[in-house]
């Protein structure tokens, strides 16, 4: 039996929101046509499809530990990330992709902390890991006063290390192109989920030649106020 108060939401999702929408339910059973890849965290505190008033067919998601988008591995491994942003691009022909980082983030508190002990568990370790060449620097930065500041200036580096990822990776070219031209997007979403876009730099440098403090090079605005790429 599965929990009830799952039981009981899906009693109540029958009743209302989709007997009030079984025609989008019922045409959406002939496929989907979403504009707009949202890669996330898999915090249960910040649901894309909640903060930006989604409908059912409207998102594409993917959601990880710390909303992370790893640097591409064309090998046998299995990468769900790439997987998901490849059938995005090529099968669904998203036109936007969106990745919402968000304040508060285990999987950011877990990298920093990975730097002086490796965490429990066998499979967060490596994945975090991900993150340790822009933790490295952020822990470098000498004018962030404490804990507080390098977890904020952490979750700013890992949406741009995504990013970076989404644009530097020998994907095969055809994909690498589409997604270039899909000029992604960063954001942070606090935990309230008041939503700041990145603009980011025109010219982005690589990222072996990023400062410690590269995430301020970003102007960091309210979404709500436009925005930027
Ligand atoms: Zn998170």
């Amino acid at each position: 039996m599965i929990p009830v108060q799952l039981a009981d939401g899906y009693r109540h999702f029958r009743g209302t929101r989709f007997t009030d929408e079984e025609a989008r339910y019922r045409a959406l059973a002939e496929g989907q046509s979403s504009q707009t890849m949202v890669i996330a965290c898999a915090d249960s505190r910040v649901d894309p499809a909640t903060i930006f008033s989604a409908a059912p067919g409207e998102l594409f998601v993917v959601r990880n530990v710390a909303a992370l988008v790893p640097p591409c591995q064309p090998d046998a491994g299995y990468h769900g990330t790439s997987a998901a942003l490849e059938f995005a691009v090529t099968g669904l022909g998203i036109r936007d992709i969106v990745v919402l980082g968000h304040g508060l983030c285990g999987g950011i508190s877990a990298s920093l902390d990975a730097a002086d002990s490796p965490p429990q568990g066998q499979f967060i370790g490596p994945w975090v890991d991900l993150l340790s060449p822009v933790r490295d620097r952020v822990l470098a930065d000498k004018t962030l006063a404490g804990a507080e500041d390098r977890q904020r200036a952490l979750e700013r580096m890992a949406v741009l290390f995504s990013r970076h990822n989404l644009r530097g990776c020998p994907r095969p070219p055809r994909l690498d192109r589409q997604i270039r031209r899909r000029m992604p997007w960063v954001c942070i979403a606090s935990i309230t989920c008041r939503v700041l876009v990145a603009r980011i730099l025109p010219l982005p440098p690589p990222m072996a030649i990023w400062p410690p403090a590269y995430w301020r090079l970003s102007l960091w605005s309210p979404f709500t106020c436009g925005g930027g790429r």
